[in-house]
C-alpha cells in the first residue's frame, strides 16, 4: 500500500475532525486521493502522505537544514526527553485514555515531538494530528513518521473542525488562543511550553556579548495571557541540562532561530567544542476551557 492510500485511509476514520479552511464545509475522502468539501473545494493527499491544506504558500527560514537538526535534537540527543516525559504523565493522568482521544500539534515543525508524546503515551486510541505552515516541515515529518496526520495548513484559515480535539499541544511556537478554544472539546487539555529564563543559556551566551544578551525570556506576560483564556490546571517548572557531544551541539547551533542574529564566527566556535552541558529550562502550561455560562441554565434564574 502506498503511503498516500495509507494516509487516505487513515484520514477517512477521523475526517469529521477536519473542515474546508476555504469556506468551512464538512469534508469528505474521496477515491483515497483527495479531500473534498461540500462545496466542492479540493485538496490532495501527496504522495510522501501529508495534506496541504493551506491557501497560500510561505517562504520562511525555516528550511529543510534546520527541520533535519531539529529532528537529530529532538530524537537522538535526548535533550528534550523530561519534557516529553512529563506531557504524557499529564495526559494520562487527565484524559480518559480509554476512550479514543483526538491530539492536535499546532506549530508542530517536522513532528519530532509529537511522535514522541505519542510515544510516551503508549495509547492505542490516540491519533494525532500535526500542523503547520512550513512545507518543509510537514513533508519531512510525512516521510519519518506514519502515524500522524500530517497537514499543511495555516490556524488563522483553520482546516480543523470546532471541539473535535481533546489535547492542543503548543510547543514553544506561537499561540492563537482564539482558535485553540475553539478546536477543544469541552474537557480537552491545552498544554503550552514556553522557554524559561535560561533556556539554552549557554548557545546565547555565546552568540551574544554578556552585555547584549539580546533574547532574554520572560514568562510572566505569557502566563498572564494564557490564564485570561484558560483555566489553568498547573503550571510545571522543568529545568536540567543534558551533555551534548560536537555533532550534538552543530545540530542545537542549526535548528534555533536564536543563530539568525548572532555572530557567525561566535556560531562556529559554539558548535565546534568538542562537549558541553546545555541548560533546558521550560515552563509548562497546562490549561482547560474556563466553564462558560450556559445560557440555557442561565433561563432557568431568570
Ligand atoms: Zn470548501
Amino acid at each position: 500500500m502506498t503511503k498516500k492510500i495509507k494516509s487516505a485511509e487513515y484520514v477517512r476514520e477521523v475526517v469529521p475532525a477536519l473542515k474546508c479552511p476555504i469556506c468551512g464545509s464538512t469534508m469528505q475522502v474521496v477515491d483515497l486521493k483527495s479531500l473534498l468539501c461540500m462545496n466542492r473545494h479540493t485538496f490532495d493527499f501527496a504522495k510522501q502522505g501529508y495534506i496541504n491544506m493551506s491557501a497560500h504558500s510561505i517562504k520562511s527560514n525555516y528550511g529543510k537544514g534546520l527541520f533535519e537538526a531539529r529532528h537529530s535534537i529532538i530524537m537522538e540527543s535526548g535533550l528534550y526527553d523530561g519534557m516529553h516525559e512529563t506531557i504524557a504523565k499529564m495526559i494520562l493522568r487527565h484524559l480518559d485514555v480509554s476512550n479514543p482521544l483526538m491530539v492536535a500539534d499546532l506549530g508542530c515543525g517536522e513532528g519530532s515531538h509529537l511522535q514522541r508524546i505519542i510515544d510516551e503515551c503508549q495509547c492505542s486510541g490516540m491519533t494525532g494530528v500535526g500542523l503547520d505552515l512550513s512545507k518543509e516541515g510537514i513533508v519531512l515529518a510525512a516521510k519519518r513518521y506514519e502515524d500522524p496526520i500530517w497537514i499543511v495548513g495555516d490556524l488563522a484559515r483553520s482546516p480543523l473542525e470546532s471541539q473535535s480535539f481533546d489535547v492542543i499541544l503548543n510547543i514553544l511556537s506561537p499561540s492563537n488562543y482564539k482558535e485553540f478554544k475553539r478546536i477543544l472539546t469541552p474537557d480537552g487539555l491545552v498544554i503550552k511550553v514556553v522557554p524559561g529564563p535560561d533556556y539554552l543559556k549557554e548557545l546565547r551566551e555565546s552568540l551574544f556579548h554578556q552585555n547584549e544578551n539580546k533574547v532574554i525570556y520572560r514568562n510572566d506576560k505569557t502566563v498572564t495571557l494564557f490564564k485570561k483564556h484558560f483555566q489553568l490546571l498547573d503550571s510545571i517548572p522543568l529545568r536540567y541540562s543534558r551533555k551534548l557531544a560536537k555533532a550534538e551541539l552543530n545540530h542545537l547551533g542549526q535548528m534555533t532561530p536564536l543563530a539568525w542574529n548572532g555572530d557567525k564566527a561566535r556560531l562556529d566556535e559554539f558548535m565546534n567544542q568538542d562537549s558541553a552541558e546545555i541548560t533546558v529550562d521550560l515552563e509548562i502550561l497546562f490549561g482547560t476551557k474556563k466553564n462558560e455560562i450556559d445560557p440555557n441554565t442561565l433561563g432557568k434564574w431568570r
